[in-house]
């Protein structure tokens, strides 16, 4: 991908254009990563980049935009422009074409803000953020309160790559982020929700929630996650604190490049703790699973994730107390949660709850993950005698979690030799839904 964008700076350059790569992708050069896209800015006009490189979509051309596609990869290419003004603390009323200085100026962070002639192999920085990368610090590029006021996700984006790359703020910048902090109302739920998912599968999550919370962002956007501040847990497991933090111990205890549904769920696991605390000799959250996947199903639905998403979270944080007596289960029983889709997320959910607890004790992630190996080799997966599409169409059932009990039900009685065929299984599900 990178000798490609080279070949693209190149013919531009070769035309007399004044053309680098721009963005996450100096910094992340200068950090010594491979970036993860490359985009590209450049003094050609949308006409003349479209004009000059072989295959184009414009994707922007409004804003000086084009997409470039060339060996199977995607690059943007923008023309150097600068923004007039914001009036609705999203975007841009209008864009200008300008020169690289102002195309600088318009964005977000110092270390965000460079250019870079990958030809040359020269850096272009008109903002300090050579410095700011090897000092560690996350500087806006002007003034803190004007540029979150100008656009309000940079509330989230300063707190991500805060975190993400272990800088400290610069001086100012966590106070503007803490008394603008209700601005985080006026973003699009989507917006939010794709920013925290990168915080999420980022590095050090648990710190960026916990800013979030201190700032006062996090009780407008996850309420239901400010409100386990406080809410005790038994010593004996839980020397770590609070639901809070145990909640953040484990978000930092996620594998590396966890999938999404998975990160949401560890954050998500004890939602439903404050509502069904009790104390009872010691203190009990009897039910707090069911009750908060009711509650991830909300956050689902509020955020806007798919149907699919929100089923998914939803089955991992409704399970993830059902390995208690798994050893003293019935081998049929075991083979049927083996085999649901999400049991390797389900298992990898408790191993971060575990290590998000004090004192840290994987003995029953171990343990089930050896029975796991062993028990996939001896139970094959049965074959599909009934899917979800047939029992709307059959039944004319509602989409819903009725659908996952059904195939749940049906599955289970297979691994336990009570149904052999299609018909059986039809019969089976007919019952359920009468029942
Ligand atoms: P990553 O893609 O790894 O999250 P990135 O720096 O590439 O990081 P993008 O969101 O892809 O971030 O944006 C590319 C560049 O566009 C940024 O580096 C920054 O220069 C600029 N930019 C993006 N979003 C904003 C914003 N909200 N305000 C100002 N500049 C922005
Ligand atoms: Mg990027």
């Amino acid at each position: 991908m990178e000798k490609t964008a080279l070949e693209i700076v190149k013919d531009l350059k070769d035309k007399g254009f004044e053309t680098y790569f721009a963005g996450g992708s100096v910094r992340d050069i200068l950090l010594g990563k491979t970036p993860k896209d490359y985009d590209i800015v450049t003094s050609a006009k949308p006409g003349e980049i479209e004009d000059i490189l072989e295959h184009t979509i414009p994707i922007g051309k409004k804003f000086g935009v084009i997409l470039a596609v060339k060996n199977g990869h995607n690059f943007e290419v923008a023309t150097f422009r600068s923004d007039a003004a914001y009036t609705d603390g999203r975007r841009p009323d209008a864009v200008y074409f300008t020169s690289p200085k102002e195309d600088a100026l318009r964005r977000d962070f110092t270390i965000n803000g460079m250019f870079y002639d990958p030809i040359l192999k020269k850096v272009l920085d008109f903002v300090g953020g050579q410095k700011d990368l090897k000092n560690r610090v996350l500087r806006f590029i002007g003034d803190p309160h004007e540029r979150i006021v100008e656009d309000n996700l940079r509330l989230l984006r300063a707190i991500r790559f805060k975190n993400e790359l272990e800088l400290d703020y610069a001086p100012g910048a966590y106070e503007a982020i803490k008394n603008n902090a209700k601005l985080i109302q006026n973003v699009s739920v989507e917006r939010i929700r794709e920013e925290l998912t990168k915080i999420l599968i980022g590095k050090n999550p648990g710190q960026a929630f916990r800013e979030m919370s201190e700032a006062g962002i996090l009780e407008i956007i996850l309420p239901e996650l400010e409100a386990l501040k406080g809410v005790k847990q038994p010593e004996l497991y839980h020397k770590e604190g609070d639901v809070f933090e145990h909640t953040l111990e484990s978000i930092d205890s996620l594998p590396e490049n966890p999938s999404k549904e998975l990160a949401w769920a560890v954050l998500l696991h004890d939602i439903g703790k404050p509502a069904t605390f009790s104390v009872d000799g010691r203190i009990r959250f009897n039910g707090h699973a069911e009750k908060g996947a009711e509650l991830a199903g909300e956050i689902g639905k509020r955020l806007k994730f798919s149907n699919e998403t929100t089923n998914n979270l939803q089955w991992l944080v409704k399970h993830h107390m059902m390995f208690g007596g798994f050893d003293k289960m019935k081998k049929t029983r075991q083979a049927h949660w083996i085999h649901q889709p999400l049991f390797g997320e389900l298992l990898e959910l408790l191993r971060a709850d575990a290590l998000g607890a004090k004192p840290k004790d994987l003995s029953l992630y171990d343990q089930l993950k050896k029975l796991a190996d062993e028990k996939e080799l001896l139970l094959p997966k049965p074959e599909v005698l009934l899917t979800g599409k047939e029992i709307i169409e059959k039944f004319g059932v509602a989409q819903g979690p009725k659908i996952g009990e059904i195939l749940d039900a049906v599955h289970h009685a297979q691994m336990e030799e009570k149904i052999r065929t299609k018909e059986d299984a039809l019969e089976l599900a007919r019952k359920l839904i009468k029942k």
